[in-house]
């Protein structure tokens, strides 16, 4: 059977504009556009509509959760959609960490030091590496998930040397909001905390920077973004 979404050319259409948005901006920080990573987050989309955006040429795709992560990993290896790099965005509950270890590019939430340990015990286990990302709480507003700043830099060497887990770098979850300028000073902190830990903890490769989502790409990349996760920009808006 051969996948087909009615939607195809929408998503192609939005995926040529985001794509020409993420290399305006990055040439704005004088960065090349192939330094910005788009991750396209596809979770609430059926497979049909991830085939549409990687015949056009979209090879990275996040979900939030891992039960539907799972599903469509599955469904995609049936139909022989191979070329997909899934990536794990969600938070991640520390008895569930065992069905975080799978064929994922990158998992982006690692969000306590419980979640560091369980992960790479089960990594272990399984006799792989996760690479990962630390998620940081950088506003500090409560309802938020992730590390604040002195717990990742009170952690890191403890993170660094969890075997089955290798640290590449930094995400965060900016608050909502209609202002993207009001979430600069936010992604202008992750930069900032990310100098800090090369400097204390020069082991590590801090590398990425996971910021920005439809609201906000363009300012979390002019503030040094090396990944951005968008789903509304690319499928159309979800319901709840
Ligand atoms: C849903 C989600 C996104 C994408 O949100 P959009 O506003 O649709 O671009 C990015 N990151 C995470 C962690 C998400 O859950």
């Amino acid at each position: 059977m051969v996948l087909e979404s009615v939607r195809t050319a929408e998503i192609v259409a939005n995926l040529a504009d985001v794509r020409q948005r993420i290399a305006a901006a990055a040439l704005r920080s004088g960065r090349r556009p192939s330094d910005v990573r788009l991750v396209a987050v596809s979770k609430t989309y059926p497979l049909a509509d991830i085939a549409a955006a990687l015949a056009a040429g979209q090879t990275d795709f996040g979900e939030n959760r891992l039960e539907e992560l799972w599903l469509k990993v599955e469904a995609a290896r049936t139909q022989q959609l191979d070329a997909i790099c899934w990536h794990m965005i969600g938070t991640i509950q520390s008895r569930k960490t065992r069905e975080a270890v799978g064929p994922f590019a990158l998992i982006h939430s690692v969000d306590r030091a419980k979640i560091a340990q369980r992960l790479s015990r089960d990594a272990e286990a399984a006799g792989c590496v996760l690479d990962v990302l630390l998620e940081v709480n950088v506003s500090g507003e409560a309802s938020k998930h992730g590390f604040t700043a002195e717990e990742v830099l009170a952690a890191g060497a403890d993170l660094l040397a969890q075997p089955g887990i290798r640290v590449c770098g930094l995400m965060t979850m900016a608050p909502y909001g209609n202002d993207p300028e009001r979430t600069r000073p936010i992604f202008r902190a992750l930069r900032t905390l990310q100098e800090q830990l090369r400097a204390h903890f020069p082991q590590g490769s801090w590398r990425e920077l996971s910021m920005g989502m439809t609201n906000d790409f363009e300012v979390a990349i002019e503030e040094g973004a090396t990944i951005v996760r968008i789903g509304s920009a690319i499928f159309g808006p979800r319901n709840g």
